[in-house]
């Protein structure tokens, strides 16, 4: 099955999450199946990516949000550990500094978008500043609400600066989120983990949900798609990103680049 197509937020359609299952798992009825998929596609993305740096000539940004515990960390462990870490570099977004805030909200993004060659994973992102500036009111509506066509403005730049966007919303639902919660407060070596946010925006899930919505229906596009992974189940959701991220690089049709030299001219002694 393609999992792009099938997962793929058709751009302009009006999305209700309520109506997402995040429990689904499409084309898959077992771990075990998935975990053989699983491991193809790792192998196959570590050729793709030696194919993507010879090459030099595109670049790959994946853009991870998800709601707290949706499995952000978990995904770039699992689905990035078959890649070369020289051409990778992950980049946490967090409160922005007073430095960031003096410059518009794109000044920090841009500056970690890779290179060519590279694969640049943002674990969140631009979009935190129409979520949780929206939810917690830290700027005012006309200012955040421009920001949807300002971000697919900033991103139709990078496509067509050979920079290959994919966005993956981690779909949980509420119960899982604090089971997940929960298992961090009973392990110890996981409590580190835990916030306050961790407990103070989960009195916020409707209201990021709505943000969410608004995200995913205004800045789906054809050329910079999301995509919904449902990530209740965490075998399924490592599977459909790296499947994902494996069907858009096969797009590209990547070849090795020709010899710099001409090698009839070398004899190696
Ligand atoms: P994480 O939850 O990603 O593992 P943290 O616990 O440090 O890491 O959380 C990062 C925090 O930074 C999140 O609460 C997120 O909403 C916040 N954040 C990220 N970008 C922005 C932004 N542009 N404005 C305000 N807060 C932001």
């Amino acid at each position: 099955m393609n999992l792009s197509r099938k997962l793929m937020i058709e751009p302009g359609s009006r999305l209700r999450l309520s109506r997402c299952d995040p429990g689904d798992t499409p084309g898959f009825n077992s771990k075990a199946s998935a975990a053989r998929v699983l491991e193809k596609n790792l192998a196959r993305l570590a050729e793709l990516q030696y194919l993507l740096y010879a090459q030099n000539r595109h670049a790959l940004l994946i853009v991870l949000q998800g709601p707290d515990a949706s499995g952000k960390d978990g995904t770039i462990r699992h689905v990035m550990s078959g890649l070369n870490p020289q051409g990778v570099v992950v980049t946490p977004f967090k409160v922005p500094s007073a430095e960031e805030l003096d410059h518009d909200f794109l000044w920090r993004v841009h500056q970690k978008v890779p290179p060519r060659g590279d694969i640049g994973i943002f674990n969140r992102s631009h979009y935190e500043d129409v979520l949780v500036v929206r939810v917690h009111e830290l700027a005012p509506r006309e200012v955040w609400s421009r920001r949807y066509e300002q971000i697919n403005a900033f991103e139709k730049m990078l496509v067509e600066n050979d920079v290959r966007i994919l966005k993956f919303f981690l779909h949980i639902g509420k119960d899982e989120q604090k089971k997940r919660i929960q298992e961090r407060i009973d392990d110890p070596t996981r409590n580190w983990k835990l916030s306050a946010s961790d407990f103070e925006e989960r009195k916020y899930f409707d209201d990021y949900r709505k943000a969410y919505e608004d995200v995913l229906s205004h800045c789906s596009t054809p050329t910079a798609p999301w995509y919904l992974v449902p990530s209740n189940h965490k075998w399924f959701r490592n599977l459909a990103v790296s499947q994902i991220i494996v069907e858009a690089l096969e797009e590209l049709h990547m070849k090795f680049p020709p010899p710099q030299i001409d090698l009839s001219k070398f004899r190696l002694q």
